[in-house]
């Protein structure tokens, strides 16, 4: 049932879990104020841009500013381990305004979630209209967002907030069955390994958010004139954000108290819920678009495969007749080799917002390529070489601190 929940949730959003290649449903969700529809003739750069430059929304500092929003009794260790990771990571891509993380407690009263009612409230997420957790619960969804002014007003506010059950913090695999009650009470560093990539995810989306300021991310939030989006799609705003967590955690984890006396070869380095970029998916991928057996990430893959438009929003990506393979999701470790991480996680969300460029513009900046000559060249790349070769360089990030490859302090635009 939360796997068809997700994918009609996918339809509408900004960034749903790349789950097709992967059990991530983190099912990142549009900004949830379609009641404030925006207009033809919206410019940007005005009086909504000031607004958020004058919060600094787009800059990036290490201050804590992330707000977990908690039902009554909520467990103080899973506060600790929220604050640990939150911490880190704010070290690490910088910490932004505007994040909430709401956890309700759908097997407690509604008196017990309280606090959850009242928050939602300010926040305006769904008007305000949810008075029981039964609400709450029906309208769960990570990362989804709202916006406590008009937006793309003087006024604008824009919100990111997770909304989720306790049980996905004390057991965050139950819902995609990769872990047991019995490995949850005798390995709980599992869960734990889990929820941080999980935190880390959905924070790189709020990133991500914070430099399309004004515009938007992707088309979802206004679906009649794309245009004035940034139009990121899936593809990158998921694919970006899995290497990402999977970076920072395979260099940070020690630095998580949680997970002392644990190891990464033996431990961590072995838990996952997503991946872009690791050489097998590459591979098998590979081998079935060239005529090879589709087995693991390449089963639904054959030598139709063509990357194109079709990928550039979630509700084709994700629709009933749309080709299964994930190979597209490959795009951003593609990007990457061309490129350079760099450029993946920094340069493209720093050039996205001019109003010249937007996502597609800011690609051919860094390749040389237009949107047709990207796709034209990912296919051929697809098809190129042997079925066994390894990655090109580049492909994943590399070992080592972010400090020695990618800056993420050194971004934010003073317009
Ligand atoms: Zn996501």
């Amino acid at each position: 049932m939360k796997k068809v929940i997700s994918i009609i949730l996918c339809i509408v959003i900004i960034g749903c879990g790349g789950d097709s290649i992967n059990n991530q449903s983190s099912s990142d969700q549009k900004q949830s104020s379609d009641k404030k529809q925006d207009s033809d003739s919206y410019q940007w750069g005005g009086p909504a841009l000031d607004k958020l430059i004058s919060i600094d929304f787009n800059v990036p500092s290490k201050e804590f500013k992330q707000q977990l929003v908690t039902h009554k009794g909520f467990p103080e260790e899973h506060r600790q381990f929220f604050n640990e990771v939150h911490t880190n990571i704010n070290q690490v891509v910088g910490s932004y305004p505007n994040y909430f993380y709401v956890v309700y407690n759908k097997d407690l009263s509604n008196e017990d979630n309280e606090p959850i009612f009242q928050k939602l409230k300010d926040l305006d997420f769904k008007d305000g209209r949810l008075k029981t957790v039964a609400d709450v619960h029906d309208q769960r969804n990570c990362l989804t967002g709202s916006n406590t002014g008009q937006r793309r007003t003087a006024s604008t506010n824009p919100i990111s907030i997770c909304l989720e059950d306790l049980k996905n913090l004390t057991w965050y695999g139950h819902q995609y069955g990769d872990s047991s009650q019995e490995e949850l009470q005798n390995e709980p560093w599992k869960n734990l390994t889990r929820l941080a990539l999980h935190y880390a995810h959905e924070y790189f989306h709020h990133y991500q958010r914070a430099h399309s300021l004004d515009r938007g991310l992707d088309y979802q939030r206004d679906q009649d004139n794309p245009q004035t989006t940034i139009y990121a799609p899936p593809w990158w705003v998921e694919g970006a954000a899995i290497a990402f967590q999977n970076a920072w955690l395979r260099q940070h984890w020690q630095d998580i108290s949680f997970f002392d006396g644990q190891t990464w070869e033996d431990g961590l380095g072995n838990i996952s819920i997503a991946n872009v970029t690791h050489p097998w998916f590459y591979k098998e991928i590979r081998q079935a678009i060239m005529g090879g057996p589709a087995e693991g990430r390449g089963r639904d893959c054959t030598p139709d495969f063509t990357m194109g438009p079709w990928t550039e929003r979630y509700e084709t990506e994700r629709a009933p007749d749309a080709d299964k393979c994930p190979a597209f999701m490959m795009a951003t470790p593609y990007l990457a080799s061309l490129t350079s991480w760099q450029t993946v996680w920094i340069d493209i969300p720093r050039d996205f917002y001019n109003l010249e460029l937007g996502f597609w513009g800011a690609i051919e900046k860094h390749t040389g390529m237009d949107t047709q000559t990207f796709y034209d060249n990912f296919n051929a790349f697809l098809r190129s070489g042997d079925p066994e070769d390894d990655p090109p360089p580049g492909w994943q990030p590399q070992p080592g601190p972010f400090t020695n490859y990618v800056d993420f302090f050194d971004l934010h635009r003073t317009n």
